[in-house]
């Protein structure tokens, strides 16, 4: 059995659909009455057409059977596994040649990435295997985060022992941790795209009505998404900005001290602002509305 049959059953076996890229990483062709099929804008279902190798991560599957014969058919391609809640895998993916480096400190400065199943691919970066949270999580960019991709529904990663097209280095499993963990919450927040100002955010505090204010967690969205939105430049002013607001909400009885500062924290560091400058912040905005921060 060959190295790449031998990681795509196990893969398989974990419950995750595999299916094999060409050697360019770079999706089988389909066959010729797909690709007709394609061409011509017929209702050709990829996800039904069951053809072994067609349509990409749609070929996917956990079937050991089909797993063997699509290493038949591609046996020198690469390994991949469908990310999103087929999988139920979400990947992190880290690439250094675009500021992936820095921004994989910044999350873990903010304590967004913990320790967890990891590839390090064979380009030089790294993926960060989590479980999916269940609710949708698009494959897309991570919001301000340059460098970072979110593989998860509609996506696909490279698995081991697949080697890169480029520089002919394996991906390679980490040995530091094999445990696939939970997403915190404030990984799923950071991973969505930047909510409208009514929508409802994760983990945000216990919001009570009363003190006058009318509709105090849409006021509390609304300042959050502000810093969160911010052009860089303005982040340390906007925060400010939130800083009041909230505390507002805070002298109105609408939220917690504790849990405001928290909220404040974890956009803050969204923001990628620095400790030091979230904690300025939030002294400087309680105080200015009579209410001490600490
Ligand atoms: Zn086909
Ligand atoms: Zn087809």
């Amino acid at each position: 059995m060959t190295d790449l049959l031998t990681a795509a059953l196990q893969a398989a076996g974990r419950g995750w659909p595999v299916f094999v890229l060409g050697r360019s990483k770079r999706p089988v062709a389909n066959c010729e009455p797909c690709r007709q099929a394609a061409e011509t804008g017929s209702d050709h279902d990829p996800a039904s057409c069951g053809h072994l190798t067609c349509h990409g991560f749609y070929a996917a599957t956990t079937d050991p059977d089909r797993v063997a014969a699509i290493v038949a058919a591609v046996p020198r391609g690469q390994l991949a596994v469908r990310s999103g809640a087929v999988s139920g895998l979400v990947v992190v993916d880290v690439d250094p040649a675009h500021g992936g480096d820095s921004s994989l400190s910044d999350l873990m400065t903010a304590r967004l990435v913990p320790r967890t199943l990891h590839v390090h691919t064979g380009s030089g970066g790294l993926h960060l295997y989590y479980r999916h949270p269940g609710q949708h999580l698009p494959s897309r960019p991570m919001p301000h985060r340059a460098g970072i991709d979110i593989k998860a529904d509609g996506g696909y990663v490279v698995l081991p022992p697949s080697i890169h097209h480029r520089t002919h280095r394996p991906y390679q499993w980490g040995t530091t941790a094999r445990d696939l963990v939970e997403m915190p919450p404030a990984l799923v927040t950071a991973c969505q795209p930047a909510p409208a100002v009514s929508s409802p955010l994760a983990g945000l505090p216990t919001i009570r009505q009363g003190g006058g204010i009318s509709h105090p967690s849409k006021l509390l969205a609304a300042h959050l998404d502000a810093v969160r939105r911010a052009p860089e430049g303005r982040r340390r002013n906007t925060l400010y900005g939130a800083a009041r607001g909230v505390a507002r909400l805070v002298a109105a009885g609408a939220i917690d001290h504790t849990d405001a500062v928290a909220a404040l924290t974890d956009v803050g560091h969204l923001a990628q602002q620095s400790d030091r400058e979230i904690r300025a912040a939030i002294t400087g905005g309680f105080r200015d509305e009579g209410i001490a921060a600490a």
